[in-house]
């Protein structure tokens, strides 16, 4: 095959024909209709995952006052220049230091104070001897037994020290990790749990990110019905609304799966009303083609904002976008109903357009090059998408056939395999672009 006469989309059209878009034509036209969420002020631990909007800076030092890092003892360091295992410095125990402790005891010289790990130095002391350079002391016993004691220890305790110890050893000075002021976060910044773990270290109970996009997920199809539900003649299940779902919440939205609405004007209108406070972007799936029951096209023509296009796509080829109502609408993706070309359709444009909300930089799937192992086959004038499986050695071989209805084999597919719009048959070994389906 040459693919140089056989398609209505190759050459100028005439001008009655349909115009066609290419993927790229589209993709451009619906990520220039959105943009980043604005930022908001989200709780830690609801910003998880989310993109700083703030560069953050710290309001406090980090540690906040110098504390030990040992359990053991605070003393002067003069107090123990010359002490030795056969020699030890002996002082008196002026009192128990817990985490936590507000009121310090004074340590003078010749005197020690029992130190927990986390506790505030006291003055006086200018180092910790930890717990295995002494004797563990005498009184109300070691100090690591004593967790949670403030309070002063009887008359009398005395530790024996069994050599010197530094100036600062065993201390976390105060801002020796964080100094008032510091830069700790940039804006863009993703928040993991590290990066919550140090907004909360230095007292952020907010912060400012861009939220998630909440995304509704609606197929429509009079067929419809939920899984596990009883099926009735010339019924299936709803699948494309669990795979756009689940999709969308891996691009990293929120996703509100509202499931089949029947291929019903009136249905769908009052469901999109109700649905419409909630969402930033409205997805669905089904009714966009030219069938006599597409009331989907009917229904979001009524609203406009939404253009119905064909692109130069197989599978994929019937897609709706816009904002429902006009420029201030809703965002709106209207996929093809088949279950393939719904979930093709949402890698190649919704994903892109969470991302974006998202206000990630990196939008796309990786494409990467790889050698095909199967001669393939391929429609003039359309980027064929086919379902495959990406090997690592750099070597993709493609994963059942080319039906949009097969759900087997997109479940057993890593990557997409990706023949342009030129190419009508190639050989085994002919290097190709993918798109990987995994981070
Ligand atoms: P449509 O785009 O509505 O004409 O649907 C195209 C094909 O996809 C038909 O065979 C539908 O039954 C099927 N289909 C549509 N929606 C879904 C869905 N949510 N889950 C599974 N199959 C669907
Ligand atoms: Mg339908």
């Amino acid at each position: 095959m040459t693919g140089t006469t056989d398609s209505c989309c190759e050459g100028t059209p005439a001008p009655a024909s349909p115009r066609y878009w290419t993927v790229d034509e589209h993709l451009a036209d619906v990520l220039s209709a959105v943009g980043p969420l604005p930022a908001i002020e989200l709780q830690l631990l609801d910003a998880q995952g989310c993109r700083l909007a703030e560069d953050v800076t710290a309001g406090v030092d980090l540690p906040p006052f110098d504390n030990s890092s040992m359990d053991g003892y605070a003393v002067r360091t003069a107090d123990t220049a010359r002490a030795t295992e056969e020699y030890p410095s002996v002082l008196a125990v002026v009192g128990d230091i817990a985490a936590g402790a507000g009121e310090l005891p004074k340590v003078g010289p010749g005197q020690a104070a029992r130190i927990m790990t986390g506790a505030p130095l006291p003055p006086g002391a200018e180092a910790v001897a930890p717990v295995e350079w002494t004797d563990g002391g005498t009184g109300t016993g070691r100090a690591a037994d004593s967790m949670g004691a403030a309070s002063g220890t009887g008359t009398g305790d005395e530790v024996r020290v069994l050599r010197p110890v530094s100036e600062g050893a065993h201390v976390r000075r105060r801002g020796s990790d964080i100094t008032k002021g510091d830069e700790v976060l940039e804006a863009g910044t993703v928040l993991g749990p590290t990066q919550l773990g140090l907004l909360a270290a230095i007292g952020r109970g907010t912060v400012r990110v861009r939220p998630r996009p909440r995304v509704v997920v609606l197929s429509t199809g009079s067929e419809l019905v939920r899984p596990g539900d009883p099926i009735g003649p010339g019924q299936i299940s709803d699948s494309n609304s669990f795979t756009l779902t689940a999709a969308a919440r891996d691009a990293g939205a929120i996703a509100y799966r509202v499931g089949g609405v029947p291929d019903d004007a009136a249905t769908l209108r009052a469901v999109l009303e109700d649905q419409l406070g909630r969402a930033d972007l409205i997805v669905t799936s089904g009714g966009v083609s030219v069938g006599a029951y597409d009331v989907v096209k009917e229904v979001f023509e009524s609203y406009g904002g939404v253009d119905f296009r064909r692109l130069r796509m197989q599978p994929g080829k019937p897609q709706g976008f816009g904002r429902l109502g006009g420029a201030d609408g809703v965002p709106l993706l209207a996929l093809p109903g088949n279950p393939v070309s719904a979930y093709i359709s949402f890698e190649l444009f919704v994903r892109p357009v969470i991302r974006t909300m998202l206000g990630a930089p990196d939008v796309h799937r990786p494409v990467v090059r790889a050698t095909c192992t199967a001669a393939l086959r391929s429609p003039a004038g359309r980027r064929q998408f086919l379902r495959g499986w990406y090997d690592a050695d750099g070597t993709v071989a493609p994963v059942g056939g080319e039906g949009s209805h097969l759900v087997g084999a997109l479940a057993r597919a890593n990557c997409l395999i990706t023949v342009p719009e030129e190419t009508t048959s190639l050989d085994a070994g002919t290097v190709l672009d993918v798109v990987l389906l995994t981070d």
